[in-house]
């Protein structure tokens, strides 16, 4: 075994404990050491001077301390002031919170690497709260470290120190060197300028000429990049050339009748996404798409025409969703769609042990019904199906890969389909859905109005609910969201309890307000969902239980409560559930300061647009990739490196040059591949499986 692939505590110097403390660094196995890349480089011999750095940028800077100051700025408030200078000028650090560690470390002469945002106090150049580190050699170091200008940087946590991560790398390049293998073929690196990946290794960590490692970063971002899209274009042949699908007809019977009896004009987008569906549906390979579009873009009729092609040929269908309101909405709305189509049945199917779920069962294994709608319930082992041709899994990102998987495995092959509301940016879907046809309704329908959007501080809540008692007069419908659910000691925030509480005393006592949270019991919930949706309710307090799905074209105001703590796309998920009749509908985003800059962010972005797109490319570029979809088993790849908001171009190459590689060479067979062969089987091999292969 190569000793680079060892658990990082058996690296000399490691041991469990400091193993556990470099896990948290994502450091886990040695060569995981050799990737944790320096995030900057100090220049001990830099001649920088003070008065070149820029302001308000982040910059790094050599000097000597000159003066050290502790003094209280006000009543328990203390400061630590540090001056340092180049011989010419000086640079004030501060720290407002410290600890006596710190202070204790530092002495007038030492030479001194900060870092940080330089801006200007009573002008002079000032750092608050920098990075630091003290240069003067100390036992500690190594002497291959005493002896060099350059010196790395590397990201730390607490308990371990910059010395401490310096010598194990150096540790670990010594030792085992030799033992780095190439993970790119040499006609990849070749074409991309690339270095081989020991030469590249040594260069990031122990380069003096450190401003030459641009193209190094780059080669490991492409890497990790380029083996997700090997995958992704395997998954993608894979499915493509089996041509074990089912090969419908469109027999235009159930599917016309429906088109015949809809009271509205389908868009133009959502007539295209059917040819699309159709024409995979009618070939042989299996269907294997992303139906994306906004909330209200009208999906679930899409949904409902390829269930009646796969019925017309004599197939069930499956519509999996995340929550039983949801599953219990689609239940309706297709009793609805299809309510002058008698002949055909279907069936709601929900979690636990109920009334009537035996005969159910038996009907959807004796084939007796048509069409099945449920929760997490249908992918449970007590459910057998006769013949499903067809699945659909909606807010398909709240489900895990694996739990995706397992209605394909229970069935032969049916064409799937994978509905979406949150629009997912492009850079984001190659990389998790980068093995799908990707379908997008990029269209509401004509009646729709754009939703006016207010952003008001807290004390104007009294002011917005006397302007919705308009709104309620005229018959019309209101939310209003909660973060919370009851009061809580850890967080001063405005509860659904309290508020509750407020509104029907006090503020609203002469309408009909309602409590829906997520502890409610399932048929609590569900009916106070029902008397909203007739009328019988006119304020609607909840926590966000409501985010998906829920369809009431009365309701016409939306109030969040604290909305600078929701993420992006989940604030436009909730503005998503009014605007959906065709009266004008208004939300009001209620915000407590302090808001921090990212809060501020996500609420303008919330006040230019309505599209979902823009939102979405919005919350990823503010949250980052990791954070997007909320959910571990979302299928994300962590990345070590590559960061796939900045790196856009670099994953098209890497996607481009990985299905030509598979188009060619499937099984990564040839003599060029060799290298690929060695590095991708034993990593990908099990998400291969989970990707249903
Ligand atoms: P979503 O994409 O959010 O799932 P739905 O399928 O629930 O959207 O559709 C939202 C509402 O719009 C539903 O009441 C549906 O009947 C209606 N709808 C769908 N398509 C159209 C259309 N082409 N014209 C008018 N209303 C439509
Ligand atoms: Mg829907």
């Amino acid at each position: 075994m190569n000793p680079l692939e060892n658990d990082i505590k058996f690296l000399k110097g490691v041991g469990e404990h400091r193993a556990r403390l470099l896990n948290k660094l994502n450091i886990f196995y040695i060569g995981d050491l050799l990737e944790h890349f320096p995030r900057d480089y100090i220049n001990r011999k830099s001649a920088v001077k003070i008065r070149d750095l820029p302001f308000n940028e982040y910059c790094s800077f050599v000097g000597k301390i000159v003066s050290i100051e502790k003094r209280h700025a006000a009543a328990r408030k203390q400061q630590l002031n540090l001056v340092i200078s180049d011989g010419e000028d000086f640079l004030f650090l501060t720290w407002f919170k410290f600890g006596n560690w710190l202070v204790k470390q530092f002495e007038i002469g030492q030479q001194i690497w900060v870092s940080g945002i330089l801006t200007e106090f009573r002008g002079a150049p000032q750092i608050v709260h920098p990075q630091i580190e003290i240069l003067d050699d100390s036992d500690s170091k190594l002497d291959f470290w005493k002896e060099r200008s350059v010196l790395p940087v590397y990201r730390l946590t607490d308990g371990i120190s910059m010395t401490v991560v310096r010598n194990l790398v150096y540790k670990a390049f010594e030792l085992y060197s030799n033992n780095i293998e190439e993970t790119l073929p040499e006609y990849i690196l070749k074409k991309y300028n690339f270095e081989p990946r020991k030469i590249s290794l040594q260069k990031i960590h122990f380069s003096q000429h450190p401003q030459k490692n641009e193209n190094i970063k780059k080669r490991y971002s492409f890497e990790e990049l380029f083996y997700t899209q090997l995958m992704l274009a395997r998954s993608k042949y894979h499915h493509q050339k089996k041509e074990n699908g089912h090969v419908f007809e469109l027999k235009k019977t159930f599917t016309t009748k429906l088109k015949n009896s809809l009271p509205f004009e389908l868009t133009s987008a959502q007539k295209r996404v059917i040819r699309e569906i159709v024409e995979d549906m009618t070939s042989s390979r299996q269907m294997n798409r992303l139906l994306q579009g906004d909330v209200g873009s009208g999906k679930t009729i899409v949904t409902v025409f390829a269930m009646l092609l796969a019925l017309e040929n004599g197939f069930q269908s499956v519509l999996m969703a995340p929550t039983e309101i949801l599953a219990e909405q689609h239940f309706n709305s297709l009793s609805h769609f299809l309510k002058n189509q008698p002949a055909i049945r279907i069936a709601l199917l929900k979690g636990g042990n109920y009334k009537g779920k035996t005969q159910i069962l038996e009907k959807i294994k004796t084939g007796e019904l048509d069409i099945i709608i449920g929760t997490h319930a249908l992918i449970q082992k007590d459910v057998e199906f006769f013949n499903v041709g067809f699945v659909a899994i909606d807010e398909q990102h709240r489900f895990g890969v694996e739990q995706r998987a397992v209605l394909s495995r229970k069935n032969k092959h049916p064409d799937l389909m994978y509905l979406s509301a949150t629009p997912i940016p492009r850079s984001l879907a190659l990389t998790v859905y980068g093995d799908l046809d990707v379908s997008v309704i990029d269209e509401l329908p004509p009646n729709r109005k754009t939703i006016k959007t207010f952003w008001h501080n807290s004390e104007k809540n009294v002011i917005v609910f006397e302007k919705v008692k308009k709104q309620i007069l005229k018959g019309t419908q209101v939310y209003i969201v909660c973060p919370l659910i009851e009061e809580s000691e850890k967080m001063d925030l405005l509860d659904a309890e309290t508020l509750y509480e407020i509104l029907s005393t006090k503020i609203y006592p002469e309408f009909k307000i309602a409590l829906l949270h997520g502890r409610m019991k399932t048929a609590i919930k569900d009916s106070i969902m029902q008397d909203f949706k007739n009328k019988k309710i006119d304020v609607l307090v909840s926590t966000t239980v409501i985010e998906v799905g829920i369809d009431v074209p009365n309701a016409t105001v939306m109030i969040i409560q604290h909305a600078e703590r929701f993420g992006l796309s989940q604030l436009h998920q909730l503005r998503g559930r009014v605007g959906r009749g065709a009266d004008k509908s208004y939300c009001y985003l209620i915000v407590y300061p302090p808001i921090s800059e990212d809060g501020r962010e996500r609420l303008s972005v919330m006040l230019e647009t309505n599209d979902g797109f823009k939102i979405a490319e919005k919350d990823l570029e503010i949250r980052g990739p990791g954070d997007f979809f909320g959910t571990e088993q979302s299928g994300m790849p962590i990345y070590r490196h590559a960061n796939i908001v900045r790196d856009q171009m670099l994953l098209k190459q890497a996607r481009v040059l990985a299905f030509d590689i598979i188009e060619d060479d499937f099984d990564l067979k040839s003599e060029k591949n060799e290298t690929l062969n060695r590095v991708y089987f034993p990593k990908f091999l099990r998400r291969e499986k989970l990707f249903d292969f």
